[in-house]
């Protein structure tokens, strides 16, 4: 599948497209820079650092991976949105980050869908007692929710897990957000499973594979 079939397939359902160029080398990121794409999602802070420093400035970088606290010093002077804010004390230090930078960072809160232990993420208990406290987190804007479901290839569980994430993000608009119209980006979807994604409702992808091929 090449880039402009993906991008043609974004466009057609209204949703952003994140390349995920993670292990990729530069010149991999500029050759899709070059087609149009500004996007990108990185989840490793030094990794991401480099290549902040070394690619075009309008490049907008999303953090997608686990991020730990005593990093997030690292890429709050630039990062443009990070899908991965799955704790309150990690909340708490992008927002000292991002008010040191005279920024607000957007964030997405980052929810367990899928059924494996491994996988980070809120359950929406957590994720309500956070919005809670959202009026003293004044340099973190909160856009949306982010999930990665099962790792199987059992399609009908993968639909079920994005459903969920669906309704968390419903019951989070209207229990927190009616007057937040910039809570709305739903990110859930890799290369294998994308389309189920999009049909449950996703409206922003993270694809590295079908992009840049597979990884070491
Ligand atoms: C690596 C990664 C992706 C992209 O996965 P592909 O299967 O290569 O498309 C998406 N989201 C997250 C959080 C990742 O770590």
């Amino acid at each position: 599948m090449s880039f402009e079939n993906i991008k043609t397939y974004c466009q057609e359902h209204d949703v952003s497209l994140v390349a995920v160029s993670k292990t990729k080398p530069k010149e991999a990121i500029l050759e899709l820079y070059e087609k149009g794409q500004r996007i990108f999602g990185e989840n490793r802070v030094q990794e991401l650092v480099e290549k902040n420093a070394e690619l075009p400035k309008d490049i907008k970088w999303h953090f997608i991976g686990h991020l730990q606290r005593n990093k997030v010093k690292q890429i709050a002077p630039f990062v443009d949105l990070i899908h991965s804010a799955d704790s309150l004390r990690l909340i708490r230090e992008i927002n000292t980050q991002a008010e040191k930078h005279d920024r607000v960072i957007s964030l997405l809160l980052q929810f367990h869908i899928a059924t494996e232990e491994s996988k980070y993420g809120l359950d929406i208990q957590e994720a309500q007692e956070i919005l809670g406290l959202k009026s003293e987190l004044s340099n973190v804007n909160i856009v949306g929710v982010m999930g990665m479901a099962t790792f199987t290839d059992n399609l009908d569980q993968v639909r079920k897990e994005f459903k969920q994430l669906k309704q968390y993000f419903e019951k989070i608009k209207s229990e927190f957000m009616s007057d937040n119209s910039s809570f709305r980006h739903i990110s859930m979807g890799m290369s294998g499973d994308y389309k189920e994604a999009i049909a449950e409702g996703s409206n922003m992808i993270r694809i590295g594979t079908l992009l840049f091929g597979a990884r070491n």
